[in-house]
């Protein structure tokens, strides 16, 4: 990513954290008063309370269309859990995961020989006569020149605190919201932001990836649990990580699997920015849905919420397995850092 593309990013970071704080009107939520929210969708009794930062708070919050409404704060730290492996140093290494949409060999797998071959093969130039692969830092200066291509491993910062606003009570918009490459999708219970799908080595944020052969080709290094550290620092999940490791059976691929979240099928894995749960590919009976919408959503029961309530399901073979839209409307700053 060039300086100046870093700048803009920055200075909207700055704009959305200033923005974050709201009207606000705060209300602390101290343990054991959850439960007097019963209209309240979101449960923070769900989420990983060790990971938080504040006691979560209540407050007032504009949404994206434009009305405003009642939101859960929380603040969770930056990098919870261990993660990696991330790029392998050459060609003989196995690394973590990437998500190649060129020519020779596309789709999603582990970063290994096969893949740094079938990139030179389709012209960009990423492993050395010594047989080292290019390695850089998204967050530390300019992508490498026209031609060239990189494995993309930023460096972890341990001191973000990100903030993320949840409707207290979902409400559907008139339309999906189709979540965009890179863009927030929600939160895990661990704290960690869900996000859309990863850029490639022909999509991506510009000077960062994109163009195909001639240009660069910057493939993110995502870990054996589909999670990877931001150009700012903070971990992120591209998938839905309880269900990892079935995915990688799906896609083939043996040589790497998920442990550092427990794997289950049934799991609740945190919330979407519209309110609604997430959970693992399952429901409460042990099957897989058959009544889900474009969205990867339905209405039934749930473990945490017997009465029924609409959730989405994460995928158990799709790379990447989060929903691809959601239902509801999300708050405008629903994901800040700072
Ligand atoms: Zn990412
Ligand atoms: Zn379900």
């Amino acid at each position: 990513m060039s300086k100046s593309l870093i700048k803009i990013f920055l200075v909207l970071a700055l704009f959305s954290v200033g923005f974050s704080s709201c009207e606000k009107d705060e209300t602390t939520i101290e343990d054991g008063e959850m439960a007097v929210e019963d209209t309240h969708v979101f449960n923070a009794d769900l989420m990983n309370a060790d990971n938080l930062l504040e006691n979560v708070s209540l407050v007032t919050a504009t949404l994206t269309d434009g009305t405003t409404a009642e939101c859960y704060q929380l603040v969770f730290k930056s990098n919870p859990v261990a993660n990696g492996p991330y790029c392998p140093e050459t060609i003989d290494d196995i690394g973590g995961l990437g998500i190649y949409d060129g020519a020779t060999n596309p789709g999603f797998q582990v970063m290994k020989a096969e893949l740094w071959n079938a990139m030179e093969a389709d012209g960009y130039d990423i492993v050395d006569a010594d047989g080292n692969i290019t390695i850089s830092d998204p967050g530390a200066g300019p992508a490498p020149s026209l031609g060239g291509g990189s494995c993309l491993e930023a460096t972890p910062d341990n001191n973000l605190r990100l903030t993320f606003l949840i409707p207290a009570v979902p409400k559907n918009g008139t339309s999906n919201d189709v979540i965009n490459i890179v863009e927030n999708l929600g939160v895990s219970k661990d704290g960690i932001p869900l996000t859309g799908h990863p850029p490639s080595a022909t999509q991506g944020p510009p000077g960062m990836s994109g163009g195909g052969p001639g240009n660069v080709a910057a493939i993110p290094a995502i870990d054996p649990c589909g999670g990877h550290m931001d150009p700012f620092g903070y971990y992120h999940l591209h998938f839905g990580a309880e269900e990892m490791n079935n995915v990688l059976l799906a896609n083939d691929i043996t040589e790497v699997s998920c442990t550092n979240f427990t794997q289950n099928t049934s799991v609740f894995i945190g919330y979407a920015k519209d309110g609604y749960p997430i959970y693992a590919s399952e429901d409460l009976d042990g099957t897989l849905p058959s009544d889900l919408d474009e969205c990867q959503g339905h209405t039934l029961a749930t473990a945490d919420y017997p009465d029924g309530v609409y959730h989405y399901h994460v995928s158990n073979t799709a790379a990447p397995n989060l929903p691809q839209c959601l239902k509801g409307v999300a708050a405008q700053n629903s994901f800040t850092y700072e």
